[in-house]
């Protein structure tokens, strides 16, 4: 993973032969840092996994969740404390306990009142998914990951199989609408810009309407960059693949309401810098499916309060740890000049150079 202060040129390399002093050539299932997976895989394996299942799962999809109140009191049942979830189908299920995974407007959480606080990043993320001219540097054994640091937000470039990448490049709303209307030509030139223009250049080639592409091979022209320490070149971007999303950082003040657990973007939004929002709300469901085991294995009531509150405890702190400090990046690389400039890009060179010190980072970001 290679990742870059767009102003100074001060550069992290989080390889664990540099972390840790081991040799340099290791089986690459050692060496691994992060894996990327793309959503539509992810999704597809655990519903394939469901239907393995010998259970009285029950799958209602495509359905959407129109309205939440709580039950009422029958002559058999009183279910004035459990929520009743109305299907657009006109299906209600009364829930023991509802689970809101129903991401960052989560009607679950505004269902059970729970506040939830933070602020918008005034920047929207824009992905795409490009072609490459090759693999990458490293083959298909070694695959990169790349993260340039530019004064309106972080541009990364993530590697995918064959000759694919993802792109998600952070920058204010007028930028990201305008490269979203870009010919493919040009926002192909705009994102290979990203990683070799100066700051100075990119600002210039975001006011202009159309030409990016020569105006970029002008630039380019002037500007010598070691084309090995940057992604390969995009060649084009798959058709559709482009689109943005506004960022914004959000915490919930309890993951945990009377019949009601939060998990994911639900509980909480992180800017993606770190890439590591579905990372939380992963580590959410597993902490939540273990206080649930705990809770059956004693005989409580799971939706109870009393059986969800260890899974508050155990992940809030984690996450809001998480949320201040990737908060706290975006904030420090967002200075394009002046002081901070300089004593970032000397804890950037710092942290490169302290081998364990870099080793607690990449453990941090693989989940480790
Ligand atoms: C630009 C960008 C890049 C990112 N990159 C990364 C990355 O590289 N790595 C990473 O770990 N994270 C990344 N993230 C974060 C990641 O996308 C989120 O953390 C993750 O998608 C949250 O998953 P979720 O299931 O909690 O919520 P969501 O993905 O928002 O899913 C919620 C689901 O609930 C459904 N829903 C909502 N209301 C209803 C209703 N009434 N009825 C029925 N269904 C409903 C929605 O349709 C949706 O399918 C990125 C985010 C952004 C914006």
């Amino acid at each position: 993973m290679q990742v870059w202060d767009g102003v100074s040129d001060s550069r992290i390399s989080f390889d664990w032969a540099s972390a840790s002093g081991l040799a340099p050539k290791q089986p690459v299932h050692q060496s691994t840092i992060a894996y990327m997976i793309e959503n539509l895989n992810l999704t597809t394996a655990l519903l394939s996994r469901l239907s393995e299942l010998d259970s009285k799962l029950f799958i209602s999809a495509p359905t959407r969740v129109s309205s939440i109140e709580l039950g009422q009191e029958t002559e058999t049942l009183d279910l004035r404390s459990w929520p009743t979830v109305t299907l657009d189908n006109g299906r209600q299920l009364a829930a023991r306990l509802l689970i809101g995974a129903d991401g960052a407007n989560s009607p679950v959480r505004t269902f059970a009142g729970i506040p939830s606080r933070g602020w918008d990043y005034g920047r929207h993320g824009v992905v795409a998914s490009l072609r490459l001219e090759g693999p990458g540097w490293g083959g298909e054994e070694h695959k990169i990951a790349y993260q340039r640091f530019l004064p309106t937000g972080p541009v990364a470039m993530l590697p995918l199989p064959g000759n694919m990448a993802t792109l998600v490049w952070s920058t204010v709303p007028e930028r990201a609408a305008r490269l979203k209307s870009l010919k493919e030509e040009d926002f192909v030139a705009m994102v290979n810009a990203a990683f070799r223009l100066s700051p100075v250049d990119l600002e210039y080639l975001h006011t202009i309407a159309e030409g990016q592409k020569e105006e970029v091979e002008w630039r380019e022209q002037h500007t010598p960059v070691d084309e090995q320490k940057i992604p390969m070149r995009a060649v084009g971007a798959q058709a559709g693949s482009v689109a943005n999303f506004p960022l914004k950082m959000r915490h919930a003040d309890t993951y945990t309401g009377e019949r009601v657990a939060l998990v994911g973007d639900a509980a909480h939004t992180v800017h993606p810098l770190a890439g590591q929002g579905l990372n939380q709300g992963q580590a959410d469901a597993a902490a939540l499916v273990r206080v649930i085991e705990t809770a059956v294995s004693q005989g409580s009531d799971i939706g109870s309060q009393l059986a969800l509150e260890a899974y508050t405890s155990e992940r809030w702190q984690a996450n809001n740890a998480l949320l201040g400090a990737v908060d706290k990046l975006h904030k420090l690389y967002s200075f394009g000049s002046g002081p901070i400039v300089p004593v970032r890009s000397w804890g950037l060179s710092a942290v490169n150079a302290i081998g364990p010190l870099k080793g607690w980072f990449m453990r941090q970001a693989a989940g480790t």
